[in-house]
């Protein structure tokens, strides 16, 4: 699914990532947000019985393993992608960060106590995967979290630490969950880290297969035909394979 709002934010993105195997500049935010995933995913399976400075330790733990990994990688934090300050300046700014931001999350779920929706085997809809046909394309990925609703339809929630949001994300995510699992899903939301609160529900109850299958089918046939148009500007600040790029600006 990622691969579809790659390819259409610019096919010389997609081009060089996942077609020529560019490696990517590394970027601290893509590890605060794995971190912050991986915490509020132990918040959650404990049943909400971790401590809050449990829930922190994980947070730290893994944000040190992966920006070790890639500080292996690519020492040369002046190559590291960031949107504020120096590359060095945004490992030590995103850890103080994400560890707010998981003390937050701990006390808003205890706080709100969302229901946790679960599969009919009894897997909770944490990191939920799946892998589905929509359009003609086999789309793979993994939902943060599925919620119950009062009316006992599900909500699916996606956990935000950047401000980027899709919503042909949450509207995969919903007709991923009907496929799979037959059961309607009316809304989805972000859980939003930098607000450390949620966001206004987005309605899916009209949003059909068809209707995201075409996005899938578009980037699909693209991709088979090797068109990949490039479009430099705004995002070629975010852009990790940038370092590559002809078209960079
Ligand atoms: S630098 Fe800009 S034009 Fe080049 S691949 Fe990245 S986003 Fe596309």
């Amino acid at each position: 699914m990622s691969q579809t709002l790659l390819y259409e934010g610019c096919g010389e993105r997609y081009r060089l990532g996942r077609v020529e195997g560019e490696t990517p500049l590394p970027a601290a935010w893509s590890m605060h947000g794995t971190a912050f995933h991986l915490a509020a995913e132990g918040i959650e399976r404990s049943g909400r019985r971790m401590a809050q400075e449990e829930a922190v330790q994980i947070f730290s733990d893994e944000y040190a393993v992966l920006v070790n990994k890639a500080l292996d990688q690519e020492p040369d934090t002046t190559r590291w992608l960031s949107v504020s300050g120096s590359g060095a300046e945004d490992i030590e700014r995103r850890y103080v960060l994400g560890q707010e931001q998981t003390r937050q999350y701990w006390e808003w779920t205890q706080e709100h106590e969302p229901a946790i929706w679960s599969t009919s085997d009894d897997q909770p809809g944490l990191e939920l995967g799946f892998e589905v046909e929509i359009g003609g394309v086999v789309v793979r990925g993994f939902i943060d979290q599925v919620i119950v609703e009062p009316d006992g339809s599900a909500r699916v929630r996606d956990l935000k630490t950047g401000s980027t949001k899709s919503r042909f994300q949450l509207e995969t995510y919903g007709v991923a969950v009907q496929l799979v699992h037959g059961i309607t899903v009316n809304k989805g939301d972000w859980y939003l880290a930098k607000k450390g609160g949620l966001s206004r529900p987005v309605d899916l109850s009209a949003v059909t297969a068809e209707l995201v299958g075409e996005r899938f089918a578009t980037m699909d046939e693209g991709v088979k035909a090797g068109k990949f148009e490039a479009k430099p500007g705004f995002l070629c600040r975010f852009c990790d394979v940038k370092h590559k790029c002809s078209f960079f600006r």
